[in-house]
């Protein structure tokens, strides 16, 4: 049984940007610049908001957060986005998801620059990270399928169930399942008979958003689960963990499994900007 160590896996990958970043930086007298928007009050997104500026930090980029009142328009929003895509020295764009229920989130996501959407939310970027076209990828998805890589999962032929269809993880985890060759199947709460798919899943990610919703002694026997969702106030996932071990052949714990990679991605990403932005 292997345990799919994202913080381990993210430590690897942050001394290599860090080492990026500084030739970076001696290049084109600058680090790469990641511009987060916080809308409002939310407790949890001003935490994640600030792991990610941390983290930025920490590996020699630069982040700032631009703070809106949670009385914000959806205007004031895309103003706010315009005035980041057209700074020069602005690599990255993160918008933090949730905004307040006025704000129109997916016309924002969508205001993004392309080239500036390292958080994957562009619904013209999801499109072409699903037709093979290059694109920043949604960050969580794109963390979970590094992870696999790391772990050598070869995904083709298997039977993947995505628990769950959001524009930033379920949706876009199967397509990216999908293109790694996996037989995908995406369930939702209208699914039917969610507890049989999930018994002959091959490959189990859960992105549901309810505490301990899936039961690991439902999981097929040698299975690989992948745990994406995160309660803080639990300190558990959407996957009850309960006899894992003898039951999946690897799986992702929580914390310390796919919320560092879905960090370690952002930042790779908005290296990868400033790298395309330097090389024109
Ligand atoms: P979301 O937008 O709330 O989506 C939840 C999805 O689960 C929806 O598609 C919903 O179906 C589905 N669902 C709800 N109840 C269900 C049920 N009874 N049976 C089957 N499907 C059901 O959540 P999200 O933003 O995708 O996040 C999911 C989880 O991932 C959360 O725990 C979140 O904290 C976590 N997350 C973690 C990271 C990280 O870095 N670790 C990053 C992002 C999110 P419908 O579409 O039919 O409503």
């Amino acid at each position: 049984m292997i345990i799919l160590d994202g913080k381990k896996v993210a430590e690897k990958s942050n001394l290599e940007i860090k080492n990026k970043v500084e030739n970076l930086k001696a290049q084109a007298g600058r680090s790469p610049f990641l511009a987060a928007i916080l809308v409002g009050d939310d407790k949890a997104s001003e935490t994640y908001v600030s792991m990610k500026e941390k983290t930025c930090h920490r590996l020699g980029l630069e982040s700032k957060s631009f703070k809106l009142p949670e009385s914000s328009s959806t205007e004031d929003v895309l103003g706010l986005i315009r005035e980041l895509n057209k700074n020069a020295n602005v690599d990255g764009i993160l918008l933090q998801h949730p905004v307040p229920k006025q704000v129109d989130e997916m016309k924002c996501f969508n205001e993004i620059g392309l080239d500036k959407d390292v958080d994957g939310v562009n619904t013209q970027g999801y499109g072409n990270m699903a037709m093979g076209i290059e694109a920043f990828h949604s960050c969580t998805p794109f963390g979970i399928m590094r992870l696999l890589d790391a772990y050598k999962v070869d995904c083709t032929g298997k039977l993947a169930i995505v628990v769950g269809r959001s524009q930033i993880l379920g949706k876009p985890m199967s397509a990216m399942l999908l293109n790694s060759n996996a037989t995908v199947l995406t369930a939702h709460s209208k699914t039917k008979n969610l507890n049989e798919l999930i018994s002959i899943g091959d490959i189990i990610v859960a992105a549901v958003g309810k505490p301990k919703f899936i039961k690991a002694n439902n999981l097929k026997k040698d299975s690989i689960l992948i745990d994406a969702g995160y309660h803080p106030e639990l300190n558990c996932g959407d996957v009850d963990m309960e006899g894992i071990e003898k039951i999946v052949s690897a799986y992702t714990p929580v914390p310390g499994g796919v919320g560092p990679m879905t960090i370690n991605s952002l930042i790779l990403n908005t290296v990868k900007s400033m790298e395309k932005r330097i090389d024109g």
